[in-house]
């Protein structure tokens, strides 16, 4: 048996899954994916859906990682990588790689649709309210930026936002019509179904130890089995080199885990649902000690937090998010918590994600920097053509070396210590 997963709400409302067998003895495929992950699963739907032989080998279960404790947010838009910065760092790819994050979350409803997934998916919109009057200049920003390059995004007034909140705690924001929310484990499960309906192999409850090239192919092992492929994709993110410590260093040093907890209230009453919220959008603000929350399907609300130390983290992070969400909306009064959770988070040193080529044949991306649903779900679909034969020119694949923290046990350490830091700049006022 693989770990278990989280108590977490998604873990208690997903449909139940039946995994699938490990990897036993000597197998062959054309495409190897490592992670049953959105990137993972979605890169298997699309190697199959161009007619090639995939095999996905998955530590735990399908969604055991970010992708099944993750708030379910569907963002077309990173927390801090810019359009324009993009395009000035690499060129026609980081062109094209505007467009696929300002596709991404159509990308995820579109899937969603197309096979029926039943994975409480609400394409209600993303909003990201401005917590400071100067905030309202990085919105507007971000709208001109993200309509240049031809997506809607739209600046909303504060009375605009006080309305779609129900809370005058903002100040007025960013608005885009295709973001919205899923239950990320029901969608990662509706994803491996998927994929498995279309003739892809899973092998769940199966760590993988390593991965070589040999001759001209890959050779990936588990304890108890190897798979030969001709191609390769490592999904496993910020998990990378937490199962195996010694699968893909340099990738796995690239990025800092960082620990970001989740959590659920009760179902909110009718009496608030039609001022709370009302629109059911899903809702990041613009701090870096962020505040965020959606609906679920049972009209939960989902948020939470991060906290510094690692003394009572837990209720001090639910003490947090349930003050966060009685200071905004003071009629909710301070929500008890019936399930809480936490995941890693892949962060980088500039916050912009990076896509690697690992050999022949061989992709992987890492640093979602907390922004990997529907990001995850386009690139997996990327990497599956470029591994598949699709020219890397007509990809959104801003392919760079790894760059891997020095002491990076160190940074790891410290890295939580980097949220004062984010606080005090929420403080600051910014000037654009
Ligand atoms: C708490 C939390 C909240 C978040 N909220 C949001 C949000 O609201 N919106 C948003 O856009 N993003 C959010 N994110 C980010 C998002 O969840 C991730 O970026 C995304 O799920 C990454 O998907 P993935 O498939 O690349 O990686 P993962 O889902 O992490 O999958 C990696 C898989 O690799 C497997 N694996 C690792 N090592 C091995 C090995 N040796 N052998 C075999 N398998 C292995 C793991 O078991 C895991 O299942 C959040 C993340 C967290 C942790």
């Amino acid at each position: 048996m693989g770990a278990a997963f989280p108590n977490s709400l998604w873990a208690a409302t997903a449909p139940d899954r039946v995994p699938s067998a490990p990897l036993k003895g000597a197998a062959e495929t054309d495409v190897a994916i490592i992670g049953a992950g959105f990137t993972g699963l979605s890169a298997a739907i699309e190697a199959r859906r161009r007619g090639h032989e995939v095999t996905v080998v998955e530590a735990n279960a399908a969604g055991w990682g970010a992708s099944g404790r993750n708030n379910g947010q569907v963002i077309p838009i990173l927390t801090s990588a810019e359009p324009d910065v993009w395009v000035a760092r690499y060129g026609d790819a980081g062109r094209r790689m505007v467009d696929l994050i300002g596709n991404s979350a159509d990308v995820l409803f579109d899937l969603v649709r197309d096979f029926d997934m039943q994975a409480e998916a609400e394409q209600s919109g993303w909003f990201q309210p401005a917590h400071s009057p100067g905030r309202v200049a990085l919105s507007r920003k971000r709208v001109d930026a993200w309509q240049r390059f031809g997506f809607p995004a739209e600046l909303k007034t504060a009375e605009e936002t006080a309305e779609i909140l129900g809370s005058s705690f903002w100040y007025g924001g960013m608005y885009n019509p295709t973001g919205g929310h899923i239950n990320p484990l029901a969608l990662a499960r509706e994803m491996a179904r998927v994929a498995e309906d279309l003739g892809a192999t899973l092998h769940e409850d199966s760590p993988v130890t390593s991965f070589d090239r040999v001759g001209q192919d890959w050779v990936i092992r588990t304890a108890q089995g190897t798979l030969k492929a001709r191609a390769l994709i490592l999904a496993t993110n910020a998990y990378t080199g937490q199962i195996a410590p010694r699968l893909a260093p340099r990738i796995a040093r690239s990025v800092v885990p960082v620990l970001s907890w989740q959590m659920a209230t009760k179902p909110v009453g009718d009496n608030l649902l039609a001022k709370l919220l009302p629109g059911r959008q899903a809702v990041s603000d613009t701090r870096g000690d962020l505040r965020f929350f959606r609906y679920d399907a049972r009209n939960r609300l989902i948020t939470g937090g991060a906290v510094m130390g690692n003394v009572d983290v837990e209720n001090r992070v639910r003490r947090k998010a349930a003050n966060s969400l009685a200071e905004a909306f003071p009629e909710l009064g301070v929500p008890e918590m019936t399930h809480v959770w936490s995941g890693y988070i892949g962060m980088n040193w500039d916050r912009f994600p990076r896509v690697h080529k690992i050999g022949p044949d061989g992709w992987a991306w890492v640093g979602c920097n907390g922004r990997g649903v529907a990001l995850g779900t386009s690139l997996g679909r990327e990497l599956a053509r470029a591994a598949t034969g699709q020219p890397e020119d007509e990809l959104a694949l801003p392919v760079t070396e790894p760059w891997a923290f020095p002491a990076h046990a160190i940074v790891r350490r410290v890295a939580p210590a980097y949220l004062t830091w984010l606080k005090r700049q929420d403080k600051k006022e910014i000037n654009l």
